[in-house]
């Protein structure tokens, strides 16, 4: 089986990153600048955006964390948001999700300029990805693409299915995978909680993509000899042997599955770090299209 190190190729295009940001910054040009809005306490939010700003950092490019409480009203974020869209210093920036109760993710994510959407959740982002025309693709779904192109997996007339259905995982990585292109011009099938008899749509994938938020749920006896195997799922189980009492795992059971699969991606080390490496790649483009 061969491992889709996504700590080591994030960590090749990071350096193909910083040597473009060096270029500018020799030649006088706008220095990417990306900023954060992160609201709250959630441990697990402030250890990505942690990353985000460190992978930033590490490439050359500006970054600002803005931090809020979580009693922050819905208003008041919209306000930091069109501030950030007005900012002409700030390339692109991200609201980390997911936000209090009290805030609706999608009113946020509609005040965002699109131009400055450096996740690609914008619905104007979506429906030009969708179209084929110019867009921040999301930057989960873009990572996977670049994964798949630089460990030349082949997708091309290829059955791919695909576990979950969200808007920033499941849906994207469907549509870009099943556009004429290359990653893409695959068989796409889209599953979720309502699919009947999902072995048998696992059973004759040839690459999966699972992004559904179970622990381990992927088995090796219900896929085929040879899967290409990208696990998008972080779930943290308890794990008594650990200093923390507790690790992350994926959708798929990466012990159960390594005899079968012919590729497969860790968790954690996989999809994640690609997923940054997509948001700077992003931020690139931005301050390049100004
Ligand atoms: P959501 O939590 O928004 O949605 C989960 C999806 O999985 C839904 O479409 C749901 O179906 C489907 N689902 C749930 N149970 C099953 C099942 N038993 N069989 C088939 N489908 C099922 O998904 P996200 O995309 O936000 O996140 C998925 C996972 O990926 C999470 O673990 C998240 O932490 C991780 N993640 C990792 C990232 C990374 O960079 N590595 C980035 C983003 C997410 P239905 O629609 O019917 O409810």
């Amino acid at each position: 089986m061969i491992l889709l190190d996504g700590k080591a190729l994030s960590k090749q295009i990071k350096q193909e990153i910083k040597t473009e940001v060096d270029a500018l910054r020799k030649s006088g040009g706008n220095i990417p600048h990306l900023a954060a809005v992160i609201v709250g306490d959630n441990p697990a939010s402030e250890s990505y955006v942690k990353n985000k700003v460190k992978s930033s950092d590490e490439v050359g490019f500006e970054s600002t964390v803005i931090k809020k409480d979580a009693n922050i009203s819905e208003e008041e974020l919209l306000e930091i948001v069109d501030s950030l869209n007005k900012n002409s210093d700030v390339d692109g920036f991200i609201v980390q999700l997911p936000l209090p109760r009290h805030i609706d993710p999608d009113k946020i994510v509609l005040a965002i300029d699109p131009q400055k959407d450096v996740d690609g959740f914008h619905p104007f982002n979506f429906g030009s990805m969708a179209q084929g025309l110019d867009a921040y693709l999301p930057a989960t779904p873009y990572g996977i693409l670049l994964m798949l192109e630089r460990y030349n997996i082949e997708t091309e007339g290829k059955e791919v299915v695909v576990l979950g259905r969200s808007n920033i995982v499941g849906s994207p990585i469907s549509i870009l995978l099943s556009r004429k292109g290359n990653p893409g011009n695959a068989t796409v099938t889209i599953t979720h909680s309502r699919t009947k008899d999902l072995d048998s749509v696992l059973k004759k994938a040839d690459i999966i993509i699972a992004a559904i938020g179970r622990d381990r749920f992927v088995k090796s006896h219900q896929v085929k000899e040879g899967v290409v195997i990208i696990d998008v799922g972080i779930n943290r189980i308890s794990d008594p042997s650990r200093k923390k009492g507790s690790r992350l795992v994926g959708d798929c059971d990466f012990d159960d599955l390594q005899n079968t699969a012919s590729h497969m991606t860790p968790v954690p080390g996989g999809v994640g770090p690609m997923t940054v490496t997509a948001l700077l790649l992003n931020t690139l483009k931005a301050a390049k299209n100004k």
